[in-house]
């Protein structure tokens, strides 16, 4: 078994700071040198998971391939490294809380008090533990504690890992901090007072940071390293700049790597030795060149019309906006989007909104909000043979907006929306039917499809066994598949044994690209590693 290491990231100042792909690109540079590595995220808010949240509180909800709803952090984790992450790499202080008063009920505590410390930071101590248990592999686990340091919520995780390091020493654990460091007016006189007291605040908890990361505009120089040094207790050397990036998040590991900050985190740790990639140009990180350099220089764009409901938060869409930009990088096509908001779009407008899309895409969703608009997009791409791209609801409506234009049934409808509707195209699934919860209650994580012989799919994937993320309740009704089948538009995704739709297709006499997924496939897609539907999609909107 191998010793892993412990990186604990804290974040203090602001929010919104980078935190997630900070880590992400820590982890990035620790793969590159030849290290097994995993990230964990522990949010300290109280809901089980944040898969009843709404986008607008939280962005997205990411899917991992065993069926957690978890924060969108860890889509920057699976998108920037190998890791295969599941259910215990998310952690919530519900989750906490739920398993020790479980156990209280059980009576496990023998009559004990059960207390904040040592119970609940047991716990905490516990969930970090199990991702090395479960995989002994692992050369590093980082943690990313989510949250602002002085937040009342996150002190019991302070907390434990303040003990974790007690328990494991400092050989074996590093503490990282990301802060702000603003200047007043734009490239005027730096500011080091917030980090200042940002570090005070964690010392307080006991925690003395090993690295500080600045997010600042430019480069800190020396003196003001120095001064950071002094005033938070730790070498100059050990404290870094994260400049703002020029093109994309996509540069990060780069720019911790040309600041050192991956040879600094390994000598703490007495690995240097036996990291590959510091002599010789690293192979990891010339592929991340290659990704950066399709910004620097794209050979051409697109614009695509992206129409949802959540459209004023990026991060509400965020997998998806990434995979979409993933998929213009084989072709070094530069993906522009156009936003919409379903619920604008009317039939006096539809025609004017979407008069410079090259391509449609209509993301998941729940609820009956703006799904007219929706159908109005899909029907423009439709008519016009502008590829299209349906994601989960994005494909029940494609199938609700044929059945009623093209089937002719004119009241077709998902029995989400219209249960009492006489063409449920949609309807619920029979084991969904008695679900009171809401909570992880859904159909959720991967699961197998088979692709037809001569479809689009096949064609992208090449494979016809596949496995994708889901995250619904609702399903084609296989009573209509005939008519379907039969007006061209094809079932050309099943499940094995052939029950449930998992993908429908437009038939290419009449349409170039028209695909709807009822599974996720942004969930997959990884800036080293693009997703090939939504490369051919992106690459068919291109004129390719
Ligand atoms: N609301 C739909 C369902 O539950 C679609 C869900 C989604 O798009 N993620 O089936």
């Amino acid at each position: 078994m191998r010793k892993t290491r412990y990186i604990f990231v804290t974040g203090g100042v602001a929010s919104s700071l980078g935190k997630g792909v900070s880590i992400a690109s820590i982890a990035a540079l620790l793969e590159a040198h030849g290290f097994k590595v995993t990230i964990q995220k522990l949010d300290p808010y109280i809901n089980i998971d944040p898969g009843t949240m709404s986008p607008f509180q939280h962005g997205e909800v990411y899917v991992t391939e065993d069926g957690a709803e978890t924060d969108l952090d860890l889509g920057y984790y699976e998108r920037f490294t190998h890791a295969n992450l599941a259910r215990e790499n998310s952690v919530s202080t519900g989750q906490i809380y739920y398993s020790v008063i479980q156990r209280e009920r059980r009576g496990e505590y023998l009559g004990r008090t059960v207390q904040v410390i040592p119970h609940i930071t047991n716990e905490i101590k516990k969930r970090i533990l199990l991702l090395a248990q479960k995989n002994a592999e692992l050369d590093f686990v980082l943690v990313e504690i989510g949250g602002t340091v002085g937040d009342i919520e996150s002190v019991p995780f302070l907390e434990a890992i303040r003990q974790f390091r007690l328990d494991h020493g400092a050989e074996s654990t590093m503490f990282i901090h990301l802060t702000f460091v603003p200047s007043i007016t734009k490239g005027g006189e730096i500011k080091t007072k917030p980090t200042q007291h940002s570090v005070k605040e964690l010392q307080k908890q006991g925690i003395q940071p090993d690295i500080l990361i600045c997010r600042t505009e430019g480069h800190l120089d020396s003196e003001v390293k120095e001064k950071i040094s002094l005033f938070c207790n730790l070498a100059p050397k050990r404290v870094f700049s994260a400049p703002d990036i020029e093109h994309t998040i996509y540069e990060i590991p780069q720019i911790f790597h040309s600041e050192d900050l991956d040879r600094e985190i390994l000598q703490y740790f007495r690995l240097e030795g036996e990291a590959e990639g510091f002599l010789l140009m690293n192979p990891m990180l010339a592929k991340w060149e290659q990704v950066v350099d399709v910004f620097r220089s794209p050979r051409r764009s697109v614009k695509i019309a992206v129409v949802g409901k959540y459209m004023a938060l990026h991060d509400a869409y965020r997998s998806l906006y990434e995979a979409m930009t993933h998929g213009g990088f084989p072709q070094k096509i530069a993906v522009e989007f156009i936003k919409i908001d379903s619920e604008k779009v009317e039939e006096e407008n539809y025609q004017n909104l979407l008069k410079d899309a090259q391509g449609v895409l209509v993301p998941g969703g729940f609820g009956e909000r703006g799904v007219e608009g929706k159908l109005l997009a899909i029907r423009f791409a439709r008519e016009n043979k502008i590829p299209y791209f349906g994601i989960c609801l994005g494909m029940q409506c494609a199938v609700i907006e044929f059945a009623r234009n093209v089937l002719g049934f004119a009241d077709a409808h998902s029995t989400e929306f219209h249960p009492e509707s006489e063409h449920p195209v949609i309807s619920l699934m029979e084991e969904q039917a008695g679900v009171i919860n809401k909570g992880g209650t859904m159909r959720l994580g991967a699961y197998p499809a088979k692709l037809s012989e001569g479809s689009l799919l096949l064609e992208c994937y090449r494979e016809t066994l596949i496995h994708e993320r889901h995250r619904h309740r609702f399903e084609f009704n296989n009573k209509f598949r005939k008519d379907f089948e039969k007006a061209g538009m094809k079932l050309t995704g099943l499940s094995p044994d052939g029950t449930l739709v998992e993908a429908v297709e437009l038939e290419r006499k009449l349409h170039p690209f028209f695909i709807g997924t009822q599974y996720h496939p942004e969930f997959k897609s990884k800036p080293l590693k693009p997703h090939p539907v939504f490369t051919r999609f992106i690459e068919k909107s291109a004129g390719l």
